[in-house]
C-alpha cells in the first residue's frame, strides 16, 4: 500500500514544492462575494448549549465562558521548569508563560490585565483522555522510560514516575485540557486561542516528538459529541507534518486536514499522509514568499472544497528562520503574516477558529507569537 501511495505523494510534492500552483486569483480578499458562507453561525450567548451524551466523559472540561474573560486559555501550569529541562531539549519549556508576560508588559493596552482575563483550563486526567487514547498507551506513561522517548529528553527516563507526572505530564494534560476548552470558546465566542497545546504528533495509541496526549483529536471529538458538528477543518501549519491528528481521523469524512510541512524533517509518516486532504509539502529553506504563496492558494481552496463549520488552527511557529528541527526560513513578519492571514478569512466566512500554539523551539518565539497576537488584536480579528 505504501508504495502505490507513495507514487501520488511525490506528485503532489512536486507541484507545490515547484510552486506549480495556479496562483491566478488575487485571493478571496477580493472576490469574497462569490463563495458562498457555510450555513454554521455562531450560537447567541443566551442560546442554550446541547445537552451532553449521558456517558461523556469530555464535559468536564468545559464550563461556560464568564463574559468578563477573553477566550484565551491559558494557566501558569504550562510551564516547565525542572532540572533545567529547557537545557536538555531545544523546546523552549517555559514559552507559554513568556508570551502571557510579553503580551502583559509590553504589549498593547487590551492584553495589560491577561492574567487575570484568560480562561484556566482544567487537567485531562487518566479517564477523560481515554474517551481518545487506549489504556495500554495511558498506562504505559507510568514508565518514565517511555516518557523519555516520547519526550525525546532521554535523561526523564532515570527520574521515578510521580517526580514525571507531576511536573511534567500534569502539565501536558492541562494544556490539552486548554485545547479542549478553546474549541468550546471559540464555538461560543468565535474565536479563541489556547496559549500551549498542538501536540500534533500524538495519536491513540502512541505519543512522539514531545506530544504525549492528542489534544487536537480529543478537541475535535468534543466539538463532534457536545456540538454535533460535520465539518471541521484542521489547518496545521507548523513545520511538522501532523500524524497524530492525521491517524486518528483516517477516512473521517467529517474532518478535513490541511498540511503544510518540510517534507525532508521529522516524522515522514508516509501512513498518515493518507488523511491529509490538502497536503502541501515544502522543501527545507523555503523562504517567506514562496510560502505564503503555497498557504495562501491552498488554504483559500481548501475553504472553497470543504467549507468548514469550524477550523481548528495549529499555528507552529517552528517555521521561523534559524529553527534548528523546523528547517524553513519564515521571517518573523511572515509568521505573523501568515497568522492574520489565517484568521481575516476564517472570521470573513463566520468561521469559529480555534488556535493552538504548538511547535517552535527558539528563545525568540514567545516574542513572535505575543506580536503575531498583538498583531491579530490591531485588526479587530480577535475582538472582545
Ligand atoms: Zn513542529
Amino acid at each position: 500500500m505504501n508504495e502505490n501511495t507513495s507514487g501520488i505523494v511525490e506528485t503532489v510534492d512536486q507541484e507545490t514544492i515547484m510552486g506549480d500552483i495556479e496562483v491566478k486569483e488575487p485571493g478571496i480578499h477580493d472576490e469574497g462575494k462569490e463563495i458562498p458562507f457555510p450555513e454554521y453561525r455562531a450560537p447567541d450567548e443566551e442560546e442554550e448549549d446541547p445537552k451532553w451524551p449521558e456517558d461523556s466523559n469530555l464535559q468536564s472540561l468545559i464550563y461556560k465562558l464568564p463574559d468578563d474573560k477573553l477566550p484565551i486559555i491559558y494557566d501558569d501550569i504550562y510551564n516547565i521548569t525542572f532540572m533545567g529541562l529547557q537545557k536538555l531539549h531545544p523546546f523552549d519549556s517555559e514559552k507559554w508563560g513568556r508570551i502571557v508576560d510579553i503580551l502583559s508588559n509590553d504589549g498593547c493596552k487590551a492584553f495589560q490585565k491577561l492574567r487575570s482575563m484568560v480562561c484556566k483550563p482544567r487537567e485531562a486526567t487518566d479517564d477523560i483522555l481515554a474517551v481518545v487514547h487506549t489504556q495500554d498507551y495511558l498506562d504505559s506513561l507510568k514508565w518514565s522510560s517511555k516518557v523519555a522517548r516520547v519526550t525525546e529528553v532521554l535523561p526523564i527516563a532515570i527520574l521515578p514516575n510521580f517526580v514525571v507526572q507531576s511536573k511534567l505530564l500534569r502539565k501536558l494534560r492541562t494544556q490539552t485540557g486548554g485545547t479542549v476548552l478553546a474549541a468550546y470558546a471559540a464555538y461560543r465566542r468565535g474565536w479563541s486561542i489556547n496559549i500551549g497545546g498542538g501536540f500534533h504528533h500524538c495519536y491513540s495509541t502512541d505519543g512522539g516528538g514531545f506530544c504525549a496526549y492528542a489534544d487536537i483529536t480529543m478537541a475535535i471529538k468534543m466539538l463532534m459529541e457536545k456540538v454535533d458538528l460535520d465539518r471541521i477543518m484542521i489547518v496545521d501549519l507548523d513545520a511538522h507534518q501532523g500524524n497524530g491528528h492525521e491517524r486518528d481521523f483516517m477516512g473521517n469524512e467529517k474532518v478535513y486536514i490541511m498540511d503544510v510541512y518540510n517534507r525532508s524533517i521529522y516524522p515522514q509518516d508516509e501512513y498518515a499522509k493518507g488523511a491529509i486532504k490538502k497536503k502541501c509539502p515544502i522543501v527545507p529553506g523555503l523562504k517567506t514568499d514562496p510560502y505564503m504563496e503555497v498557504v495562501t492558494y491552498n488554504y483559500q481552496k481548501a475553504l472553497e472544497e470543504f467549507k468548514p463549520q469550524f477550523i481548528l488552527y495549529n499555528a507552529g511557529t517552528d517555521i521561523l528562520e534559524g529553527d534548528p528541527l523546523g528547517m524553513l526560513n519564515i521571517s518573523e513578519e511572515g509568521v505573523i503574516q501568515r497568522d492574520e492571514f489565517v484568521f481575516k478569512l476564517a472570521r470573513e466566512q463566520q468561521i469559529p477558529i480555534a488556535m493552538v500554539t504548538s511547535g517552535g523551539y527558539q528563545r525568540s518565539t514567545a516574542n513572535v507569537i505575543a506580536r503575531s497576537i498583538i498583531n491579530l488584536h490591531l485588526h479587530d480579528l480577535i475582538p472582545r
